[in-house]
């Protein structure tokens, strides 16, 4: 009896690994959808550089007083960058900058431009999802959200979890831990992250996403654009990194390739695709 529920237990495993396993983005379509199902656009942004017109990590960082020592400088090249922010935020607190400070300089931020209008009016479609994949953190991302009201717009925000203590020390955990893709760091691989959230909403809420637009500026803004399918797109904007690279390397794509500049840019090859 032991013996026969364990067979009947290792099929089903090897069902539902199997099942996860071929799960890709490039394939996601071909699914039948359930009577209940529901066909809508997703539009997936990163954060900083792309929302914000800065990076709200060198934000806060350029406000510490103190000197940051080689040691915590080579943190970032030896540990990657969850454990060098910690530190800087350490510093902040030894320099006396309170959670109000961090805050203020957060907010003070500028959006890209027409982007906070560009939520606004995706939302207002009625058939799209807007969620956010950033390698800053829950408390920066949520700062400045707030302050300018497009939070509301948000799916769901996909980072590093952070708190302030008692002490108003900002305390950061890594998001995830992942060694299988180079192009992002070890804490947050964007292109997981975006493929588990499509399949969820697949099995878990019988939303089918048949066109999904990809938003970036960086390298590991590169890795969800590689597992898009043909039907998608992914943006880079011009002059940074992910379009530097996406020139000289020159990957192969199946998802359409186009270059941004600000939120009106984007509106305009949106729009004409949903
Ligand atoms: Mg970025």
């Amino acid at each position: 009896m032991q013996s026969s529920a364990a067979a009947v237990l290792f099929v089903l495993l090897v069902f539902f690994t199997g099942k996860m396993s071929t799960f890709n983005l490039k394939e996601r379509s071909s699914r039948e959808l359930p009577s209940n199902g529901t066909h809508r656009k997703l539009v997936a942004f990163d954060f900083d550089h792309t929302v914000v017109d800065d990076n709200t990590d060198i934000v806060v960082r350029d406000l510490v007083k103190s000197k940051i020592t080689d040691e915590v400088t080579k943190l970032y090249k030896k540990s990657g960058w969850i454990l060098y922010m910690q530190e800087i935020f350490y510093l902040l607190h030894k320099d006396g900058f309170t959670k109000s400070q961090i805050k203020d300089a957060i907010e003070a931020i500028p959006e890209v431009a027409g982007l906070k209008t560009l939520f606004k009016e995706l939302n207002d479609t009625g058939n799209v999802d807007i969620i956010v994949i950033s390698d800053s953190n829950s408390v920066f991302i949520k700062f400045w959200c707030d302050h300018n009201d497009v939070g509301k717009y948000i799916k769901h925000i996909y980072t590093n979890q952070a708190h302030f203590n008692d002490d108003d020390v900002l305390l950061l955990q890594p998001f995830h831990h992942q060694t299988e893709c180079c192009l992002s760091s070890e804490n947050l691989c964007k292109g997981k992250v975006l493929e588990d959230f499509v399949r969820n909403q697949q099995d878990g809420c019988n939303v089918i996403y048949d066109r999904i637009f990809y938003i970036g500026d960086g390298v590991n803004d590169i890795c969800p654009v590689l597992r898009l399918g043909d039907q998608d797109f992914g943006f880079a904007r011009n002059g940074y990194r992910m379009q530097k690279e996406m020139d000289t390397k020159n990957p192969l794509l199946d998802a359409k390739f186009e270059i941004w500049n600000n939120g009106f840019d984007l509106k305009q090859l949106i729009f004409q695709n949903i």
